[in-house]
């Protein structure tokens, strides 16, 4: 594979390009009446780094990388904040040794090394954090081990259906050991391409699934994590009411207990039969009420997700007015049309509109690009979804500040907290950068409230980026939880969202916390600022 960009999404053969930047230069001329010139991206030849201020031990060296540019591309994840700081080629605290472990055991030296030495010791996955989960903190020194090497499926029980699947597997390449077996674990973040068995589950990221199973949590079986003090690992069980849940702690836990190195994963057979339906509301609150009552009839839509007037005009090509509720089922077993038939009459019942024609019902015979879910508004805005990371690079010295945020609130909270986050995005757009556009989707919904996804854009001065993104990302997170909600539905706390989540977690549960870090991690080497201080 390509080598990955140090500052951009994807790959480095993937960076914008001069056609790109005119397309970008020619929005922004659209949407906010400016000229601005085309930027000119770094490359390698500008990085400078501070020199490593340690060597990796001779038991380890053989699998370690102290250049450049392995440095730089392991210093940040890829939030809007470092996208614009690896642009910008700022690394003044880049990690000084990148280890990349190729078995368990050559976990243990390194992570042996780190706690004998007092090093710092950072798990990475694929670096897709967006909440500052990889970016060393102020120490002496740094090795962040990089966990791609452990990328295999390793068992298949096809009786049980589950697979045991090494932590450093990045989802392309999980899901296409899996196929030749008819399997799929269906886990399918925004940021597929480039992250994690293990930091799906570190980070508890959420994925394909809108309802029901959203999050990595419902398919671990077990999970096997090495850490300072020893191995731990759980027992395979369908269930279990043995005390306290082992993995309860280790999924969610962002690097500071341990390193996952594997994991038992429940997967499924592949779907066969696919429908799905666009039902268009007049507003934003006709469709969140279609969604509530679509969860609350507990019939576990694969897909349910309410885009806002702007969300659906941004990315599935309506006209600004109206909004969009896309539901999707899918199966392996049984014909869906029936249930998106059911689902899209309790959307019509509470306002929706859609023609017969355009709920499109796929069976085992038509699974090609032609099928449910890729064609009219329900394509588009899967089409937008997977390129929307690309899209976002080209936005990159311009002087845009662009960003998303999410969360979750009860139902009964959420009109007034959409309207708080909405007043207080605005507010700070228009401070910052004279103003700005805001949308929203849900990813997720369930029975008792969504998860609202918030994108806001404004173009700001170039070189005031990270300011302006400051301001806005605190006033937004102040509304989040004046209103009730969660600093973070899947995006993980990480470094960047500390405060709120010391506010929002209780404090006994802080406490003990730090004691279990104590317990796995005495010289608290692994990850420290992420969810607590040691
Ligand atoms: C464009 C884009 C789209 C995204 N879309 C989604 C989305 O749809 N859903 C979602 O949930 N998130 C999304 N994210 C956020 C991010 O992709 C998730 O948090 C993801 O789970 C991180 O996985 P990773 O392998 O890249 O982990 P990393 O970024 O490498 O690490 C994240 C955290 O997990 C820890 N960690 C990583 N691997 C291990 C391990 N083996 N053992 C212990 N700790 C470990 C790290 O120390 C760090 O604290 C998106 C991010 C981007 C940039």
């Amino acid at each position: 594979m390509t080598r990955r960009s140090f500052w951009a999404w994807g790959t480095a053969d993937r960076e914008p390009s001069p056609a790109d930047y005119a397309a970008m230069a020619e929005r922004i001329y659209r949407r906010y009446g400016a000229t601005r010139p085309p930027p000119t991206p770094p490359t390698d030849a500008d990085l400078n780094l501070r020199k490593p201020r340690i060597r990796p031990h001779p038991l380890v060296a053989e699998f370690c990388a102290t250049d450049d540019h392995d440095r730089a591309t392991h210093s940040y994840g890829r939030s809007f904040r470092d996208r614009i700081r690896g642009f910008n080629c700022q690394f003044p605290n880049p990690p000084d040794v990148i280890a990349y472990p190729r078995t368990e055991a050559e976990v243990v030296t390194v992570l042996d090394w780190c706690a004998n030495s007092n090093i710092v010791a950072i798990p990475y996955g694929g670096g897709s954090s967006v909440a500052a989960g990889v970016e060393p903190p102020a120490a002496d020194a740094v090795v962040t081990i990089d966990l791609t090497r452990l990328g295999q499926v390793i068992e298949i029980d096809d009786t049980s259906r589950a697979a045991r699947i090494q932590a450093g597997a990045l989802g392309p390449g999980l899901e296409a050991q899996l196929r030749p077996h008819g399997f799929t674990l269906r886990h399918f973040p925004q940021s597929f391409e480039f992250s994690t068995l293990g930091g799906w589950i570190a980070t508890r990221s959420g994925g394909h699934y809108a309802t029901n199973h959203t999050h990595i949590d419902d398919f671990v079986e077990s999970v096997r994590m090495v850490t300072p003090s020893g191995v731990w690992e759980s027992r395979r069980l369908p269930g279990s009411g043995a005390g306290p849940s082992p993995d309860r702690l280790v999924i969610g836990s962002e690097g500071i207990l341990g390193i996952i190195t594997e994991a038992w994963m429940r997967i499924q057979a592949r779907p066969r039969f696919r429908a799905s339906a666009g039902v268009v509301f007049d507003s934003m609150a006709g469709a969140s009420e279609g969604a509530r009552r679509i969860a609350q009839a507990k019939m576990w839509p694969a897909n349910l997700r309410m885009l806002d007037p702007a969300e659906a005009e941004d990315f599935a090509g309506l006209d600004g007015t109206r909004a969009l509720l896309i539901i999707g089922f899918e199966a392996a077993e049984l014909p869906q049309g029936d249930n998106i038939r059911q689902a899209v009459s309790i959307a019509r019942d509470a306002g929706g509109v859609i023609d017969e024609g355009q709920i499109l019902v796929a069976d085992a015979a038509e699974r090609s690009e032609s099928s449910a879910g890729r064609q009219g508004a329900v394509g588009s805005w899967r089409n937008s979804f997977i390129n929307a990371p690309y899209e976002r690079n080209a936005t990159i010295g311009f002087g845009v500040v662009a960003e998303t945020l999410e969360t979750a609130i009860t139902w009964e909270r959420w009109p007034a907290m959409d309207a708080m986050v909405r007043s207080a995005l605005a507010e700070a757009l228009r401070r910052t950068c004279g103003g700005g556009r805001v949308s929203c989707r849900f990813t997720h919904v369930y029975p008792d409230g969504p998860a609202p996804y918030y994108t806001f854009e404004g173009l700001g001065q170039v070189g005031g980026e990270l300011e302006a993104h400051a301001e806005i990302k605190q006033a937004a997170s102040d509304a989040v939880m004046a209103a009730g909600g969660t600093i973070t539905h899947h995006h993980a706390v990480g470094r960047t969202h500390r405060p709120w989540y010391d506010g929002q977690r209780p404090d006994p549960f802080a406490e003990a916390l730090r004691a279990v870090k104590r317990s796995v991690d005495p010289n608290g080497i692994l990850n420290p600022g992420v969810l607590i201080d040691p």
